[in-house]
């Protein structure tokens, strides 16, 4: 089911503040997609979460769950959370301890007064689907994490809800757990075709798990996308820190439309604190300051300059080494600017050495300042 929200506002009042949680929100939240809310604490998440499952009254605006308005402020409809068809998980999994796994997921049906039979075929099918055949009798509290948040899905789904709602789901469970937990949902949930709402403040969960991302800040939708699209593509400087990491560099545009290599479309060529480069062709007039954001994934350091007549090609010194498994985090120092790199953990580079990097224009993003 698709959800629509339009011009939703929800202000606090607190210690005589007007805290704007939500800001005028417009959002088109596709059928069938995982579409994620990201961003900073405090920023409207829950918030927007909770007016959509019908926990919060917004002041104003209104929302359509598929063809149903299930909030407007305009026509005076307000839809109680146990009519807006929808299952949701939680952090806290929420699941009942005195209860076993058979008694926590017929829960919501127990309370549609679904007949017993029914209850029971329906439980069973979506325990086989979330892995846990056989557990029925198991008590809640005998469950590891991983399991206890299979039970909460469960739940969530035993109704069968066009739309599921999360918020922060994997956030109790160690960082190994979590990642398979992860896993298990993005495959749980592409099966299932469903449209699931998906509330988080941690960027690679929100990159691995979604089809679609809204970031919000501060009451407000700053960007929607793919996670392509918003890592590799952002519009703005705080999107484009805020899903990974990044040097954010200040430059001034020299040439708007650069001729380009090939086939290539134009760039656009700026001199920055690193120097002058090509960077993927963005709307800005020569002379604007904007800020190149160029990911430590990009940065791959050689300790002889690369050739291609010196397109692109920075130098610098190797001011830190840092061995983090899988890769160094190397800082290199260019000029005045310190930039994060991630290097190979086989590379033999020691600090002080003079290295040499060449970036794809394609992979200079420039943002606004
Ligand atoms: P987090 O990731 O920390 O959960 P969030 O993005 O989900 O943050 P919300 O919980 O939606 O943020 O809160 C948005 C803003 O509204 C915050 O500044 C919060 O302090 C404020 N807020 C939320 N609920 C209330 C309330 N009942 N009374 C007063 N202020 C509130």
């Amino acid at each position: 089911m698709q959800i629509k929200v339009s011009g939703l506002r929800k202000h606090f009042a607190s210690e005589g503040k007007i805290i704007k949680a939500l800001d005028d929100v417009d959002l088109v939240i596709p059928d069938n997609t995982i579409f994620t809310l990201l961003g900073p604490s405090g920023c409207g998440k829950t918030t927007l979460l909770r007016c959509i499952v019908g926990l919060e009254t917004p002041d104003a605006g209104e929302i359509r769950i598929g063809d149903e308005v299930v909030f407007s402020s305009e026509k005076n409809i307000y839809l109680p959370t146990e009519k807006r068809k929808l299952g949701m998980v939680f952090q806290t999994y929420a699941i009942w301890p005195h209860m076993n796994v058979f008694d926590n997921v017929a829960y919501p049906l127990q309370t549609r007064k679904v007949p017993k039979e029914e209850i029971r075929k329906r439980v069973a099918k979506t325990l086989a689907f979330v892995q846990l055949e056989g557990f029925e009798g198991r008590p809640a509290t005998k469950l590891s994490g991983g399991q206890q948040q299979r039970v909460a899905l469960a739940r969530a789904l035993v109704a069968e809800p066009g739309v599921i709602l999360f918020d922060e789901p994997l956030s109790n469970l160690d960082a190994k757990l979590r990642e398979e937990t992860r896993k298990e949902l993005k495959t749980f949930l592409s099966e299932l075709k469903i449209t699931a709402v998906y509330v988080t403040h941690d960027r690679l969960e929100a990159l691995a798990l979604s089809d679609t991302i809204a970031v919000m800040r501060a009451g407000s939708i700053m960007e929607t996308g793919g996670p392509k699209k918003i890592y590799f593509g952002a519009e703005s400087r705080f999107v484009a820190d805020f899903i990974g990491r990044s040097n954010l560099i200040p430059a001034v545009v020299r040439d708007a439309d650069g001729a380009g290599s090939g086939d290539e479309a134009g760039e656009t060529i700026i001199d920055s604190k690193i120097g002058r480069l090509a960077c993927k062709k963005a709307e800005f007039p020569a002379g604007a300051e904007v800020t190149l954001c160029l990911r430590p994934e990009f940065i791959r350091p050689r300790r002889v300059a690369p050739e291609m007549q010196g397109k692109n090609c920075v130098r610098g010194v190797v001011e830190s080494l840092l061995f983090v498994g899988d890769s160094y985090e190397g800082e290199i120092r260019v000029g005045e600017s310190l930039l994060l790199a991630r290097i190979d953990p086989d590379a033999d580079f020691n600090e002080k050495d003079e290295v040499f990097f060449q970036v794809e224009p394609q992979q200079c993003l420039l943002v606004a300042k």
